[in-house]
């Protein structure tokens, strides 16, 4: 199975690394031209949703990513990729890709906690371990939004039909369930 992995900007080596454990072959998508390839699922890696977004529109590849995702791609998307899909963003106007209806604010956990770790619960996983990094969590949700993960009440991970959004990097923790599942749907 091949993932198409968003490598603008971000955390994205650490997706791939931990697909290739996991028995599947990634490729890197940088331009427009790349979205043509063939690929069963795709990942929106953390790192800046800003500059993320202001790339894929330079690039020519917001629109076509919006369509692959809106006519049913497999998508796992972490941190500055659940902002991205997000239809409302809390305090951001920079271009994404608003294919899931909720709302997220961003690096929402304030300065003093803006990167930590937890162990924490997600709805068909079971307990995760949790790495936060100036993460975002999504504030509300519209119909049809499947809540997969809390932390002090806040949401932290979502599928919303093809689309699965989590707050924290599982790519940086040893864990490789949540990529398992992933794959799984893919
Ligand atoms: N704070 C970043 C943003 O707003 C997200 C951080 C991350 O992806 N680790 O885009």
């Amino acid at each position: 199975m091949t993932i198409g992995v968003l490598a603008l900007q971000g955390a994205f080596a650490e997706h791939e690394k931990v697909l290739r454990l996991l028995g599947a072959d990634t490729i890197e998508l940088r331009k427009s031209q790349d979205l043509e390839k063939d690929y069963s699922g795709l990942i929106l890696p953390g790192g800046e949703s800003t500059v993320q977004g202001k790339l894929l529109k330079e690039l020519g590849m917001l629109e076509p990513l919006k369509e692959q995702i809106l006519s049913g791609m497999n998508v796992l998307a972490t941190c500055a990729g659940m902002i991205l899909l997000a239809c409302e963003i809390d305090g951001g106007q920079a271009p994404h890709l608003a294919t899931v209806p909720m709302t997220v604010k961003r690096n929402a956990y304030g300065r003093q906690l803006g990167s930590f770790h937890a162990e924490s619960e997600v709805a068909g996983i079971g307990i995760v371990p949790m790495t936060f990094i100036r993460a975002p969590y999504v504030s509300d949700v519209g119909d049809g939004v499947e809540i997969l993960s809390r932390i002090g009440g806040k949401i932290t991970g979502i599928r919303y039909k093809n689309q699965l959004a989590f707050s924290f990097h599982p790519e940086l923790d040893p864990d490789l369930r949540i990529h398992e599942a992933f794959l799984k749907s893919c």
